[in-house]
């Protein structure tokens, strides 16, 4: 009697079953994930926030990455989407192309890294598709968050005279893929897991989205580049952002690995994945963020200004635009 080898991957529905309506309980609309659709309601004077985002192997994440960290990486890509919108997270879908290589331990370990993050973000699973592909494993979340009607954070917003602000430091995630890459060898262990970290999980600013909700003129995540993401605001805006390189944010493990000179500040500027938050205000709101960014524990940087015209400048301290061949990331 020819015995079968153990499936590599339990079936479909069992999959579905066993791993991902355990993510789906806290969500009645979600039907226990035994349905053709989930149903999602939104309060009185609310409207719905969508975003998504897909996370291709090979290109976004690398086959033997850690699955738990591409899990929570696919989801808070998205949720960084929701807190620049000022949008309270809610639920999320999940659409997955599973490689033959992927197997049950694979799973097991990228289902519990949604678990973690559905924790710590107060996100639920509601649905989702599963296929299998002969190409590289795809994963695609589109996530919900609701807000109060018309209260939208856009990048669409800028005004002549108002400040711009980004949270965190930028470039660590750039430099992490660098280190990632085989750059900075010479750097000690606990900068360059610091790095990479930033790069592998980043930490989106949900609290402060919410919270910038009436103050922030424009807003939008940093994911292709502080520049080129600035760029987009002074684009939809009409106006022009000017940033001053001396105020640029970079943490003591960038500085470490790629000093403090110009090219510095100019390659923490245009490399992508940060995933913290930039905005405009009006100047007369400054105590009032600086007091938020004290309360809610995030740091907020004052890094340059807005003005009548167009474009995006990156300044020294003449205020001489810098030469950016390339503001940010791009696909193609
Ligand atoms: P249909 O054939 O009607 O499209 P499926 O058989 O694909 O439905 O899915 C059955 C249920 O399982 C649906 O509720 C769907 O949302 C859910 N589901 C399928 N794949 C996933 C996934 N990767 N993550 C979460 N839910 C999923
Ligand atoms: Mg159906």
């Amino acid at each position: 009697m020819a015995s079968d080898a153990p499936p590599k991957r339990l079936g479909e529905f069992a999959l579905i079953a066993k791993l991902f309506a355990p993510l789906a309980a806290k969500e009645k609309g979600a039907f226990n994930l035994t349905d053709d659709a989930a149903t999602l309601s939104v309060p009185a004077g609310h409207e719905l926030v969508v975003t998504t985002d897909t996370l291709i192997e090979g290109v976004h994440f690398l086959h033997d990455d850690p699955p738990d960290l591409i899990a929570k990486k696919a989801l808070r890509v998205n949720l960084s989407d929701l807190a620049a919108k000022g949008a309270k997270a809610q639920t999320y879908l999940l659409a997955l192309s599973l490689a033959s290589w992927a197997d049950n331990d694979w799973l097991n370990r990228f289902s519990s890294g949604l678990a973690d993050d559905q924790n710590r973000f107060g996100v639920t699973l509601i649905g989702g598709d599963t296929t299998a592909t002969p190409g590289p494993l795809t994963l695609s979340i589109t996530a919900f968050g609701i807000i109060e009607a018309g209260r939208m954070l856009r990048r669409l917003g800028a005004r002549p005279r108002d400040i711009v602000f980004v949270s965190g430091t930028v470039g660590d995630a750039g430099a992490g893929l660098a280190v990632l890459k085989g750059e900075g060898t010479g750097l000690s262990d606990f900068v360059r897991s610091a790095l990479v970290s930033r790069y592998q999980l980043p930490e989106p600013r949900l609290s402060l989205g919410r919270r910038l909700v009436g103050l922030a003129s424009a807003a939008l995540d940093v994911s292709d580049g502080l520049l080129a993401d600035l760029g987009h605001i002074a684009e939809v805006s009409g106006v022009k952002i000017t940033v001053d390189a001396a105020r640029l944010p970079l943490s003591p493990a960038t500085r470490a690995f790629w000093g403090t000179g110009t090219e510095a500040i100019v390659r923490a500027a245009t490399s992508g994945d940060d995933y913290e938050i930039a905005f405009t205000a009006p100047a007369s709101l400054r105590a009032k963020l600086e007091a938020l960014a004290g309360e809610l524990g995030v740091e907020l940087h004052e890094i340059g200004r807005v003005d009548a015209g167009k474009g995006i400048v990156l300044a020294d301290a003449s205020g001489k635009p810098l030469p950016i061949t390339r503001p940010g990331f791009t696909h193609f």
